[in-house]
C-alpha cells in the first residue's frame, strides 16, 4: 500500500468519506494484504486475476480464489466490513476506547457479538514485544478486582495481581507494559522483565526482595523506598488512570480477557503522542494476523 492510502488521524468526518461503504473496505484490507505482492495460498503462484468477490484475487494457475479477509481477522465477521472498521475505528482513536456495550448500543448489535470482535482487537493490540523500555524504568505491582487490600497480602481472593512498568523520559513519561502475574516472585517477574525491559534500563523498584535475584541479569537495577508509593509518582499515576479505566469497563473477567484490556489499554497508551498511525497499524495487524476464535472458557 502507498504512503498516501494510508488513512490517517482521527477525524471522523474524514474516516467517514474515506470508508463509506464494504467495497472501500474491501478495498483497503486487500491492499494491505497484498502489498509484499500475491501469491496463491494453496499452489505457491504469483500470476492472477481478477476473482469473482470484491477485490478477491484468483490463481491464474489453480483457480484458487482469495478473498481479501480470508486468513485476516476479519474472517467470518458476524457483520459488515463496514461496522467492523468504525468499531476499529472508535476503539484505537478514542482516549478510552469503547467498552461491548457501548458499541452494541451504537451500532445496533447483540453485546456478546461486539464483545467477541472487541477480543480480537484486543489481540492485534498485543504489543510486538520488539521494542523493550529503555532508560529509566520504575516497575510495580498492583491488585485488580475486589477490594483493596496489603500489596502482598497472603490471599489474593479473586483479585489479579498486575505488574506494571513505566519508562521515565525527559519531559515526563515514555511507554508503559503490564502484565497478569500469579505471585510477586522473580520466577514471575523474570519473563516480563525478559519480553519488555532493556538489559541495560536502569530499573528503579521498591525494596521488595522478590526483585533481588534479577540483579543478576538486570545489573543496572536498583531498589528504593516505595514511601507509600511517593517515590514512584507517575508510575502511580498511571496506575490510578489504568484502574479506573478498567473499573469504568471491566467487570469480573478471566485471567486472559483482563489481559486483553491491559494489551488494549497500553496500545493506546503508547501511541498517545503518535495518533496519526494508530488506526492503519491496528488493521494492518488485524490483517497479518491469523484469525483469533475465543476459547468456550473465557
Ligand atoms: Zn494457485
Amino acid at each position: 500500500m502507498e504512503n498516501r492510502d494510508r488513512f490517517t488521524g482521527v477525524n471522523s468526518i474524514k474516516f467517514n468519506k474515506s470508508f463509506s461503504s464494504d467495497e472501500d473496505c474491501y478495498s483497503y484490507i486487500s491492499a494491505i494484504k497484498w502489498e509484499q505482492g500475491y501469491k496463491c495460498k494453496r499452489c505457491g503462484k504469483e500470476k492472477f486475476m481478477k476473482g469473482v468477490k470484491p477485490f478477491s484475487r484468483r490463481c491464474s494457475s489453480c483457480k484458487y480464489d482469495e478473498s481479501p479477509t480470508a486468513g485476516t481477522m476479519f474472517d467470518k465477521v458476524k457483520f459488515s466490513l463496514l461496522v467492523a472498521f468504525h468499531i476499529a475505528f472508535k476503539i484505537s482513536t478514542k482516549v478510552k476506547g469503547m467498552s461491548s456495550l457501548e458499541l452494541s448500543h451504537e451500532f445496533e448489535l447483540r453485546q456478546p457479538t461486539c464483545w467477541e470482535f472487541k477480543w480480537k482487537i484486543q489481540q492485534a493490540m498485543q504489543s510486538s514485544k520488539q521494542y523493550p523500555l529503555e532508560g529509566e524504568v520504575h516497575m510495580d505491582e498492583f491488585f485488580i478486582g475486589g477490594p483493596e487490600e496489603q500489596k502482598r497480602g497472603r490471599s489474593k481472593g479473586k483479585k489479579r495481581l498486575v505488574v506494571i512498568a513505566l519508562e521515565k523520559v525527559t519531559d515526563g513519561v515514555g511507554r508503559s507494559y503490564a502484565q497478569i502475574i500469579e505471585h510477586s516472585s522473580a520466577a514471575e517477574f523474570k519473563p516480563f522483565f525478559n519480553t519488555y525491559i532493556g538489559k541495560d534500563a536502569n530499573v528503579i523498584t521498591d525494596e521488595w526482595n522478590g526483585y533481588l535475584p534479577l540483579k543478576k541479569e538486570y545489573l543496572n537495577l536498583k531498589q528504593i523506598p516505595s514511601n507509600g508509593g511517593k517515590n514512584f509518582p507517575d508510575l502511580h499515576i498511571h496506575i490510578m488512570n489504568l484502574k479506573s479505566w478498567l473499573r469504568g469497563i471491566h467487570h469480573h473477567c478471566s485471567k486472559e480477557r483482563l489481559q486483553g484490556y491491559l494489551d488494549e489499554y497500553h496500545y493506546r497508551y503508547n501511541r498517545r503522542n503518535n495518533m496519526d498511525t494508530i488506526f492503519h497499524l491496528l488493521i494492518k495487524r488485524m490483517v497479518n494476523n491469523e484469525p483469533r476464535r475465543l476459547k468456550s472458557n473465557n
